[in-house]
């Protein structure tokens, strides 16, 4: 008897973690459909049936699922970079909030699927706990914060009054060489890799003392897939469980670029956000429920993104 192949849907797949994702699924033997608003440029994505469209378009959504009985869709759909979601809160309440129950019902109707929500560590938003876990309590400050609150909410909502099997991972920051440039991890591997090609000579940042939880996007894709393989539908933190500062960051990227990072940064208080918080995870049910830890260290992590960034300025040349 041939293999049963299963079907998945990944909306967001020409974002970071869409990219890590379509490639263990494909690695795996599934049948991947990524809804996304642009073409991709990488290579992987020439086996994924590629459909184009907005998360918000419900008709759309319904009309894939008739036509494609997924049995897992992953909704990675929607900017990761929170305070963006200040230039349009509406929009961002759609994308990440309310075509999330759209998602839902279609599930509950149907009666078949599973599906992987990315909730955030931003649900935590002013919270004083740390490290934070699943009991944490939430209180978000933006509207990405408060729109993935609706959406986690929902999913919970819709396992226990329709047994839909829906899971949410509260994922820390994660990053690769894909992460895109607004975000400090891209910023500090891009800028030492051009200081060290002589393309430019300071960086300029905000507070070096902040904290994060930094893992490897691939790893994070690893428990995704794993939570909708569990017998239990449930919610996980996704994160390292261990917490470095920009300075260490700094500190690891320029040494591996050759450079010493305090001869080339600049701490520039106008860059210094009015709210910061310290973020640290606490994934010992994801280590216990379902096996999960990361493979790549924070200076892997940093390493591998300084050397994608050096290739790739000394392609591009700028
Ligand atoms: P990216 O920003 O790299 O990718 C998000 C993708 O969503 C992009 O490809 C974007 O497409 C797509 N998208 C945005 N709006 C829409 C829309 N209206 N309809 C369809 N697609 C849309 O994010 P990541 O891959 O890093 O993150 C994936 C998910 O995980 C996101 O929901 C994010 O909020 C969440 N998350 C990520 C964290 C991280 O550290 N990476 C931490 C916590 C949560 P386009 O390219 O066309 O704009």
């Amino acid at each position: 008897m041939a293999p049963v192949v299963k079907r998945a849907l990944i909306t967001g797949i020409n974002g970071q973690d869409g990219h890590y994702l379509s490639r263990l699924l494909l690695g795996k033997g599934y049948e991947v459909v990524g809804l996304s608003r642009r073409a991709s440029a990488l290579p992987e994505m020439a086996n994924v049936r590629r459909v184009d469209g907005d998360i918000t378009d419900r008709r759309l959504l319904s009309r894939l699922f008739d036509e494609w009985s997924f049995d897992e869709v992953y909704n990675l759909a929607g900017s990761s970079f929170g305070p963006r979601s200040w230039d349009d809160p509406l929009a961002a309440c759609e994308v990440l909030g309310v075509a999330v129950v759209a998602l839902l019902e279609i599930l509950r109707k149907s009666g078949r699927g599973k599906l992987f929500q990315a909730s955030s560590s931003e649900l935590f938003g002013l919270t004083a706990v740390v490290p934070q876990d699943e009991r944490t309590p939430f209180d978000p400050v933006s509207p990405y914060g408060a729109a993935k609150l609706l959406a986690h909410s929902a999913v919970a909502a819709y396992r226990r009054e329709w047994g839909v099997f829906g899971c949410s991972g509260i994922l820390f920051n994660h990053e690769s060489p894909l992460r895109r440039p607004e975000f400090v991890t891209r910023k500090v591997t891009r800028g030492a890799a051009a200081i060290r090609l002589g393309l430019a000579s300071e960086l300029r940042l905000g507070n070096l003392a902040v904290r994060r939880d930094w893992s490897f996007a691939g790893d994070v894709a690893e428990a995704m897939w794993r939570m909708l393989q569990a017998d239990v539908a449930d919610d996980f933190v996704i994160a390292r469980g261990t917490s470095h500062t920009v300075r260490d960051l700094c500190e690891v990227a320029f040494s591996h670029a050759g450079l010493d990072y305090r001869q080339y940064v600049v701490e520039d208080p106008s860059l210094v956000r009015p709210m910061d918080f310290d973020r640290r995870g606490d994934p010992a049910k994801a280590r216990r429920v379902l096996g999960w830890t990361p493979t790549v260290s924070f200076e892997e992590l940093v390493r591998m993104m300084v050397d994608a960034d050096l290739e790739e300025i000394t392609k591009s040349g700028c």
